[in-house]
C-alpha cells in the first residue's frame, strides 16, 4: 500500500473516537428534512474548526472545499445528506433521539459524521495530493423534491464544477468493515400513481342501471400489469405496484367511484416518460370502453441512480486496496429511490454501501425502522475510505 493510504488509514484510526462521539451528537439531536437549522450550523463549526470555509445552499445546506496542491486542476465532490426521519426512536441507547418523533433512522447522521471525518484527513493531508475535493452536505434527502435538486438548481455543480460526485450511504445488510459497489443501473426512479376511475353508482341489485367503478378498477389493475410484461425491456428492472384501492360503497351499493394509488419504479429515463404514457392511454381507454372515466395523475418522484461505470470501477479498486479486496462485495440492484440520482444524471457519479452490521452485537434491524442503529465500527471505514477514493480519484487523469 503507498504512503498517502497508509497515512489516511492512521488517521482514520486517530480520528474515529471524535467522529463517534460527533455522530452521536447528530444522531442525538435529529431534524426532518429541510428543517436542518441546527445540524447546519454545527456542520458549519466543526469544519470551520478545520479551517475551512463554508457556503450555505439550499437554506440548509452546507459546502465547504479542501484545497490540495494546483486546487484548480480538478475537482471532485462528496456527498452527505443531514435529514432525519419522522420516526420514535425505541433504541435504548444514551445517544437516543431527544426529539421526540424523529430519528436518524437513515443513517444520514454516520453519512455527515463521515464526511466530516473524511474533510478533517483531506484537511491534514492536503499538501499531498493535486485538486480540490468539495463537500456537500445537502439536505431534505427523504423528501420530494429531495435537496439534491434544489442544490443543484442553486450550482453546487458548478464552480468550481467536480469531474465527479461520490456518495455513501449505511448498508445493514453489510457487516461493518465491508463496502459494495456497482456499476451502471443501481436504484429506481420512483414515480407516485393516482386513478380515480368514475362510473354511476347505484342500487347493486340494478346493475343495469348503473356504471360499476369497481368492476372497471378490477379490469384496469390486470390490464396495467402488462405495461411490465409486455412494453418494458426485459432488460430494464420495472416495478409497478398498487397499493390502495378504495371503493366506499357496501355491499349493496354500487359507489360512484374508486380511487387506486400506485407506485411506478424503473431504472431508464427515456422509458420512465412512455411508461407514464402507456399507463394513462391504457387506463382512459379501458375506462371508457366500459362506460366510465377516468381522471389520472402521475406524480414524478426521484430518477434513477446510474454509477459511471469508470468512477465506479475505479473507486471499488481504491476501496479494494485500501480495506482488501475480501472486503469489497457487489451489490445487487436496489428498487428504493435515493435523491443522490440527481447528481448521476448530470455528472459521473458512484453512490456506494457502507456495512455497518454487527450480527453478534445484534445490530441488524433494517433502516426506516424505530430500531436502526450501526455498529460504529464501521465510522473508522466510512471517513478512511471516502478521503482515500477523493484522493485516488483526484490522481486520476481522465478527461
Ligand atoms: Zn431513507
Ligand atoms: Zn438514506
Amino acid at each position: 500500500m503507498n504512503q498517502l493510504a497508509q497515512k489516511i488509514k492512521e488517521l482514520a484510526q486517530a480520528y474515529t473516537q471524535d467522529t463517534v462521539g460527533i455522530r452521536r451528537h447528530i444522531h442525538a439531536n435529529p431534524e426532518l428534512s429541510f428543517e436542518e437549522h441546527n445540524t447546519a450550523t454545527y456542520v458549519e463549526q466543526v469544519l470551520q474548526s478545520y479551517g475551512l470555509e463554508t457556503v450555505r445552499m439550499a437554506n440548509t445546506g452546507v459546502v465547504a472545499l479542501v484545497k490540495g496542491r494546483n486546487p484548480e486542476s480538478k475537482t471532485i465532490a462528496l456527498r452527505a445528506d443531514l435529514d432525519a426521519l419522522p420516526i420514535t426512536e425505541q433504541n435504548t441507547v444514551d445517544y437516543k433521539s431527544k426529539n421526540e418523533g424523529v430519528m436518524h433512522a437513515c443513517g444520514h447522521d454516520v453519512h455527515t459524521a463521515s464526511l466530516l471525518g473524511a474533510a478533517r484527513i483531506l484537511q491534514e493531508v492536503r499538501g499531498e495530493f493535486e485538486g480540490t475535493v468539495k463537500l456537500v452536505f445537502q439536505p431534505g434527502e427523504e423528501k420530494f423534491p429531495g435537496g439534491a435538486s434544489i442544490m443543484i438548481k442553486e450550482g453546487v455543480l458548478q464552480q468550481p464544477a467536480p469531474s465527479g460526485i461520490i456518495g455513501q450511504h449505511v448498508f445493514p445488510m453489510l457487516p461493518a468493515g465491508k463496502v459494495g459497489f456497482r456499476s451502471g443501473m443501481y436504484m429506481a426512479s420512483a414515480d407516485e400513481i393516482y386513478i380515480t376511475v368514475k362510473g354511476k353508482g347505484g342500487h347493486a341489485a340494478l346493475p343495469e342501471l348503473n356504471i360499476d367503478p369497481v368492476l372497471i378498477t378490477s379490469h384496469l389493475i390486470v390490464a396495467l400489469q402488462q405495461i411490465v410484461s409486455r412494453h418494458a425491456s426485459p432488460k430494464v428492472p420495472t416495478v409497478l405496484s398498487f397499493g390502495k384501492v378504495e371503493a366506499l360503497g357496501a355491499t349493496n351499493v354500487i359507489p360512484n367511484e374508486v380511487k387506486v394509488e400506485g407506485t411506478f419504479r424503473t431504472m431508464d429515463e427515456v422509458w420512465r416518460k412512455e411508461a407514464h404514457r402507456r399507463i394513462r392511454k391504457l387506463a382512459e381507454g379501458l375506462c371508457e370502453s366500459m362506460g366510465g372515466s377516468c381522471d389520472i395523475d402521475i406524480k414524478f418522484g426521484y430518477p434513477f441512480l446510474k454509477n459511471d461505470p469508470d468512477l465506479t470501477g475505479r473507486a471499488r479498486e481504491a476501496a479494494a486496496l485500501y480495506l482488501g479486496e475480501e472486503n469489497v462485495v457487489d451489490l445487487d440492484l436496489w428498487m428504493g429511490a435515493e435523491d443522490f440520482a440527481y447528481y448521476s444524471q448530470e455528472v459521473a457519479a458512484c453512490f456506494y454501501r457502507l456495512g455497518t452490521r454487527n450480527e453478534a452485537r445484534g445490530i441488524t434491524s433494517g433502516v426506516h425502522t424505530p430500531t436502526f442503529d450501526i455498529d460504529e465500527a464501521a465510522l473508522e471505514t466510512g471517513i478512511g475510505l471516502m478521503a482515500w477514493i477523493a484522493v485516488q480519484e483526484l490522481e486520476a487523469r481522465t478527461a
